[in-house]
């Protein structure tokens, strides 16, 4: 009998099978020729078969802690409309049901349902991943959004953060304490997806990559098991989740080392027109050659507002506006279509690119790129001149987007571990870089896709090392081989040893 759903996923099983009604011993209930439940009888080839059934589902619910919510894809009711949004479009899909689980016991409870019923699950943090690796078709989610508390010891510098915090969760709730932890650039990003596989932000420089700052955590296994991980206990799990978190288990808190942060930091948006690129370029590699770790900056690549392809800066400094307009002065002193500059609290500069916030509105797919320092004017030209391209050839409909997003920062913070630190690899000086497309009709699908793939991430990553990929922008496609570098045995032993059924996403 199962614990959670009041079914032998035998006696289930058994009904998937042809014939169905034959007599069955479940424990010592002997149900001899009786009709078998309805929902034991769609048959596997039928499309609304599922494993699990509504009653299973709510027996299950029942068992679960008292905040928690299960929300079925039968009652279609709008919060499971609602908890079913994705940031991209293209990552909603219909889930058989959506766990929102309040404490890791549910967690766990969620994976033993699921695998002991062999239905599909996935974890959903924040949302973001565009091609929809929190999201199934026919399966279970678990939804860690009603868990985000954010708990800080201001005297230990650390902070301990639920698996379901969004970036915005941590930054407001440190800021009140005069610290920061390393997170990245927009506020509704989930710090599960974010953290467990890299982490580029504006401390990076700094401090290093998110990933970099978990000095441990609690986690569900595969089986069930609620664990506490660092260094010292379960040290081979506590080194696969910091890259491969989401390849391994499910993390219900983070425990994350925070730094100080003064009250103000300064930076926001500069504009500057393609034609400006040469001048551009060449001030940003003068900026960067000062080797300044408090000095970061984003560089969009994408459509203007006279509908041609340009830059958009968003400077960072940590300290003062004084420092920082030193610090970006070769960039300061260039004509420039628009710019918004200030002096901000943390985190509010980490909202500035949540426009259009929590859900596009629009179909995204994601690749990743880097490139080797120093920025080059001639590639950075022709990626513009492709985002030119795209605009008249590829997007026939002109509702289409595209563009680049390049991510300045000093080596010194990521360069503090080594390849095998951990299972995250990439330790150098490359910048990197995330490119995307955006559509509105889902026809457009297969076009927008081969032209991110095949035209502009080749493009972008002609600078770069070609061997290696960025997970959180790879979407976790893979190939593993390229995600994890020099990592990926350890990472694929490891996989085996803690999810040998592979329950968890794959690694491709
Ligand atoms: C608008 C936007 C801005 C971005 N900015 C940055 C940036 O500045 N720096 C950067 O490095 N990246 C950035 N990214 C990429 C981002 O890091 C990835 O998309 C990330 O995977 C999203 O995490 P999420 O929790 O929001 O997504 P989700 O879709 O919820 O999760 C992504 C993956 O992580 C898994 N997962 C989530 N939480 C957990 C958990 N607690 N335990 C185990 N597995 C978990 C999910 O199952 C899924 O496989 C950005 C993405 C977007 C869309």
């Amino acid at each position: 009998m199962c614990q959670f759903c009041g079914v032998d996923p035998e006696f289930a099983s058994f009904f998937d099978k042809e014939g169905g009604n034959t007599s069955v011993v479940n424990g010592n209930t002997n149900l001899g020729d009786q009709t078998a439940p309805n929902y034991f009888r769609l048959k596997p080839d039928h499309p609304r078969y599922t494993k699990l059934t509504t009653p299973q589902l709510t027996t299950f619910a029942s068992k679960l802690s008292p905040s928690s919510n299960v929300l079925l894809a039968s009652h279609q009711g709008d919060g499971f409309q609602k908890a079913s949004q994705r940031w991209s479009k293209q990552a909603i899909k219909t889930p058989m049901a959506i766990v929102q689980v309040a404490s890791p016991e549910d967690v766990a409870k969620t994976i033993t349902l699921a695998t002991s019923h062999q239905v599909p699950f996935v974890v959903k943090c924040g949302g973001h991943s565009p091609s929809g690796a929190s999201s199934v078709e026919n399966g279970l989610v678990i939804d860690l959004g009603l868990m985000r508390q954010v708990s800080v010891k201001p005297e230990e510098q650390l902070v301990i953060a639920d698996g379901g915090c969004l970036y915005g969760d941590v930054c407001k709730t440190t800021s009140e304490y005069g610290l920061a932890c390393v997170g990245g650039t927009t506020s509704h990003v989930g710090i599960g997806g974010l953290s467990l596989a890299g982490g580029y932000g504006y401390l990076t420089g700094e401090y290093g990559l998110a990933v970099d700052n978990i000095v441990g955590a609690q986690v569900v296994t595969a089986d069930g098991e609620i664990l506490w991980v660092n260094e010292q206990k379960h040290s081979d799990l506590f080194w696969a989740i910091r890259g491969a978190g989401n390849r391994i288990a499910v993390v219900t808190k983070f425990i994350i080392k925070a730094h100080p942060m003064s009250s103000q930091v300064w930076g926001g948006m500069i504009q500057y027109s393609g034609t400006q690129v040469a001048s551009v370029i060449e001030a940003l590699n003068t900026w960067y050659q000062q080797k300044d770790v408090k000095a970061a900056a984003g560089v969009a690549l994408g459509k203007m507002s006279d509908g041609k392809a340009g830059l958009t800066l968003f400077p960072f400094y940590n300290g003062s506006q004084e420092n920082a307009e030193v610090s970006f002065a070769p960039l300061l002193r260039l004509p420039h279509l628009s710019q918004e500059l200030s002096t901000m609290p943390y985190w509010k500069i980490n909202t500035l690119g949540d426009q259009p916030g929590a859900f596009s509105g629009a179909y995204i797919e994601f690749d990743s790129a880097n490139i080797a320092p120093s920025l080059e004017t001639n590639h950075i030209k022709s990626m513009l001149d492709l985002l030119d391209d795209f605009a008249v050839n590829v997007d026939v409909d002109g509702d289409c987007n595209a563009g680049a997003y390049i991510l300045l920062v000093q080596p010194d913070g990521i360069m503090k571990q080594g390849h095998s630190d951990m299972a995250f690899p990439w330790r150098d000086d490359h910048f990197d870089v995330g490119v995307s497309t955006a559509w509105q009709k889902q026809e457009q699908a297969p076009k927008m896709k081969t032209w991110l793939h095949n035209q502009f991430q080749p493009l972008a990553n002609a600078q770069g090392d070609k061997e290696r990929l960025y997970c959180n922008h790879s979407d976790f496609n893979g190939p593993a081989t390229k995600e994890f570098g020099v990592n990926v045995g350890k990472v694929q032993e490891l996989k085996t040893k803690w999810d040998p059924k592979d329950v968890f996403r794959s690694l491709l």
